[in-house]
């Protein structure tokens, strides 16, 4: 999917922007009423394509009012969320990552959280095998952070 597919603008009900969501999450929120189309926008093929009552959502706009502090509690754990904080970039050298590592390898106690895990591409993984970064000579060029919703949204 493209970007244009992928990433919807998100407004709250006051009309600030408070930063993009997938396209799908979009489409669930209208689904769920919680959100309304902001702005419509042609669909894939070109023409005014309807997502059931609704047009093809560019921009979507909750109903109510969502205080921004929302926004800046951390956000939950998840893999799609360690490959956005991380830029898409390996840890250890900056190609393209597809893999996650873990820094304490998993089979030594280290678990799926935002402090020990971080985006890295398959030979540095690979490399790193089941060894700390220090074990295996190998430098983090970031420290691992736990995000908040708003550092990933506009990420996104
Ligand atoms: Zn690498």
């Amino acid at each position: 999917m493209s970007a244009t597919l992928t990433a919807v603008t998100l407004y709250n009900a006051s009309y600030e922007p408070l930063g993009r969501v997938s396209f799908k999450h979009a489409v669930l929120m209208l689904f769920r009423e919680v959100a309304v189309v902001h702005e419509a926008a042609k669909g894939p093929d070109g023409t005014d394509r309807m997502i059931g009552p609704h047009p093809w959502p560019k921009a979507v706009r909750l109903v109510r009012y969502v205080a921004m502090h929302w926004m800046y509690r951390p956000a939950g754990y998840s893999r799609d969320g360690v490959f956005l904080r991380d830029r898409g970039r390996c840890a250890y050298c900056a190609a393209p990552a597809r893999t996650i590592d873990h820094v304490l390898p998993q089979s030594r106690g280290g678990g799926w959280t935002w402090l020990n895990t971080v985006a890295a591409c398959r030979a540095c993984n690979a490399r790193k095998g089941s060894r700390t970064p220090e074990e295996a000579g190998m430098r983090l060029l970031l420290a691992p952070y736990v995000p908040t919703r708003a550092q990933l949204a506009a990420l996104a």
